[in-house]
């Protein structure tokens, strides 16, 4: 059986030329980048050249770029150290922000007793800019965090007035590019960004390896304890294979994007109208506003029939999921769609399907084949 896989924006395949840069290091790499010897400086060589390559696709400068194991770690990371080490009272946010920053901020909440605002969503999921600005109108130190894209619905942030507006009331940026990096262009020359994440297995390279972009002005102090690697903000033997593997994803993400996107762009508006076809009364939240590469569907079907759908879409041998990936499976509403969907809508049942360069509309056709079984 064919096996489709329409799920993204959960995670992404590994290119083979990333593989095989992972593999080649593996037999090859094994020193200690921390090692004086020839051996190590390989490796060390390897680690700063993928770090050059990494900031060059953003315009920032390779000691702005700081490797971690994953986005949440980033997330958790800047968003600590910003209350612990700059001074940050207040932190604007929202509440369709990924558990590692929703979760992150509501900790720092418990453990330092700053103050947490969220910003209102509008009935299209979109942020709502006009209460940013009202609220970033009290003096207090802040940093506002808030996603590019939003990994359940897609909804695409503006980037450029939210910068902007952060920089014109002096409060620290950090935005979650985690759905983003790879699959736009982010040029942090021109933005006045504090703070980005990244994951590379969300632009097919390897699981355990993501990076922080910190704006040199910024100095954060370390959340892991330990020996000098990463200037001492991340102590732990790097992995050499992943940084590699990390860094050719990125690069062939932005190498091919203009091409990748198109295509994508293209498989949306074919998944799109299918479902229009099939379903007269389907909704597509987030609609016109939402990412390139995801589709949020609330489906008019029955909530009996909605109980087995992810299941017997799996039996047949396609991946797609419901609402983010670490819920699939439970039957709590998204605390996403919560944020804009009327109660209504809410009990709907509702699929995300994202898609990639690799998807066809051979993929497409067999989701809604199998979705007619239903
Ligand atoms: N932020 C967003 C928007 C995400 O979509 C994800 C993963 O789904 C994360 C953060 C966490 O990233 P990671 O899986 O690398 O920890």
């Amino acid at each position: 059986m064919k096996q489709v896989y329409l799920d993204n924006a959960a995670t992404t395949s590994v290119r083979p030329e990333v593989a095989d840069e992972m593999i080649k290091v593996l037999r090859e790499e094994f020193g200690n980048p921390s090692s004086t010897y020839a051996i190590g400086r390989r490796s060390r060589a390897l680690i700063e050249a993928a770090r050059k390559n990494i900031a060059k696709q953003f315009n920032a400068s390779s000691s702005e770029i700081i490797f971690t194991s994953c986005g949440t770690e980033a997330n958790n990371w800047i968003i600590r150290s910003s209350v612990r080490d700059l001074g940050v009272k207040r932190i604007i946010t929202s509440k369709m922000e990924h558990h590692a920053v929703l979760y992150t901020v509501k900790q720092m909440q418990k453990e330092y007793g700053i103050q947490v605002d969220y910003i209102n969503i509008l009935p299209d999921s979109s942020f709502d800019y006009k209460h940013l600005e009202e609220l970033l109108q009290q003096d207090i130190p802040t940093l506002v965090s808030l996603m590019h894209v939003n990994n359940e619905v897609g909804t695409e942030m503006d980037l450029k007035k939210v910068s902007d507006l952060c920089q014109a009331h002096n409060a620290l940026f950090h935005c979650d590019t985690v759905q983003s990096i790879g699959k736009t262009e982010i040029d942090l020359s021109v933005l006045p960004i504090d703070f980005i994440v990244a994951s590379a297995h969300k632009f097919h390279g390897p699981k355990g390896i993501g990076f922080a972009f910190i704006r040199k002005k910024n100095i954060l102090k370390p959340m892991i304890f330990g020996g000098e690697q990463e200037k001492g903000m991340r102590a732990g033997t790097e992995a050499p294979h992943q940084v590699v593997g990390m860094a050719k994803a990125l690069e062939l993400s932005y190498s091919n994007l203009d091409e990748e996107r198109k295509h994508i762009t293209a498989i949306k508006e074919y998944c799109k109208s299918k479902f229009t076809d099939i379903f007269s009364d389907v909704h597509f939240n987030g609609n016109g506003i939402g990412f390139y590469n995801i589709l949020n569907i609330l489906l008019p079907i029955s909530s009996e029939k909605a109980a087995m759908l992810l299941f017997q879409l799996d039996i047949q041998g396609i991946a797609v999921s419901r609402g983010s990936a670490c819920q699939s499976g439970s039957q709590k509403a998204s605390h996403v769609l919560s944020e804009f969907l009327c109660d209504t809508d809410l009990a709907k049942p509702n699929i995300r399907v994202s898609f990639s360069h690799e998807t066809t509309t051979e993929d497409i056709d067999r989701l809604i084949e199998v979705l007619q079984t239903v």
